[in-house]
């Protein structure tokens, strides 16, 4: 038995999103509106292929009215344009997200910036992004990742963090700086690190809360792990398990699970952990979103 307590980030993503289906039930029977999502993806990658029909099944199960837009990948970039435009137009889409990685030929900045930031449920218009770094959360969409991991920390740290210590390992837009701006704003003392920093160990072992977005496989050990700290693992990595039979191939993190959970306090386990709150955040993204399109006030 690991000595750490192990967070069920798939029990926890399951609250989210039945409190999610009540709310827009709730929504539905007050104002006749449901909130609405578009997923668009270009082209056939496997992967991306998979994430929008999880997309699309997660909107559909809370209520939402929820369009998926699949495009061939040698459709033009203003084919995309025209497609990002209409949902801006459309009253019925609160939410529009753009699977990435677009083909090569499309330029995702220019893709990204066109979505309107009220609708911008993936929190990467440089508006939200503004506007998160500027403190001002409460306005802005915020990137799901990161925002699930909060959600994760609050539930097993309480709502106050104020004054710990937080080390984020990676400074991608999409997770690490992000994650940092929301754990400043919880009054954490942050540090984000990253390939050029030096004696990450030590850096690490300083932490109260550890989150590791590198992408790394179990990059980081159990002995830099501070006894008693939290500890969330962004990764997923798929590295090879010959012991499972041939070709076949397991999940990771970017920590060593086994040897981090007899040091920390508490740890998510990949699969299971960060990974099912991204999507049940893209629901909350989309209510909070639609709520604020409809012009109704904040719920309680
Ligand atoms: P990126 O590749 O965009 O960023 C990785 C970051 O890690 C970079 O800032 C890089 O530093 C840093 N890094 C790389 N090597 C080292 C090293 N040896 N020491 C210290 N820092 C290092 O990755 P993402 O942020 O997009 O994703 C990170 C991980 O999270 C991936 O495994 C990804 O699959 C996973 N992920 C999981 C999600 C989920 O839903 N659970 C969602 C999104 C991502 P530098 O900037 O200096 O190059």
């Amino acid at each position: 038995m690991p000595k750490a307590q192990i967070i069920d980030g798939k029990a926890i993503a399951e609250s989210v999103r039945q409190e999610i289906t009540n709310r827009a039930a709730k929504l539905l029977e007050t104002s006749g509106k449901r909130p609405g999502l578009a997923v668009v993806l270009v082209g056939e990658d496997p992967a991306s292929q998979v994430y929008v029909r999880n997309k699309d099944k997660a909107a559909e199960a809370c209520g939402f009215h929820s369009v998926k837009h699949t495009l061939a990948a040698d459709t033009s970039e203003d084919a995309v344009l025209a497609l990002v435009d209409q949902l801006n137009n459309d009253p019925d889409i609160h939410g529009i997200l753009v699977q990435l990685p677009l083909p090569g030929h499309i330029d995702e900045s220019k893709v990204l910036r066109l979505i309107r930031p009220e609708k911008d449920v993936d929190g990467f218009h440089p508006v939200n992004v503004g506007l998160l770094t500027a403190g001002e959360r409460d306005s802005a969409l915020v990137p799901c990742t990161p925002a699930g991991s909060l959600v994760l920390l609050k539930r097993t740290l309480g709502d106050t963090l104020s004054g710990l210590n937080a080390v984020v390992v990676g400074r991608s837009n999409i997770v690490g700086k992000p994650m940092a701006s929301l754990l400043l704003q919880e009054s954490c003392t942050v540090t984000i690190a990253h390939s050029r920093t030096r004696d990450l160990p030590d850096v690490v072992r300083s932490a109260d809360i550890v989150v590791a977005a590198v992408g790394r496989p179990e990059m980081i050990k159990g002995d830099w792990i501070k006894p008693g700290a939290t500890v969330i693992d962004v990764g997923i990595n798929r590295i090879p398990a010959p012991d499972l039979g041939e070709g076949k191939a397991r999940l990771v993190g970017d920590v060593n699970f086994a040897e981090a959970a007899e040091v920390a306090g508490a740890i998510t386990p990949v699969p299971g952990g960060v990974g099912p709150m991204t999507i049940a955040m893209l629901m909350v993204n989309t209510l909070t979103a639609a709520r604020r399109l409809l012009d109704l006030p904040e719920e309680e």
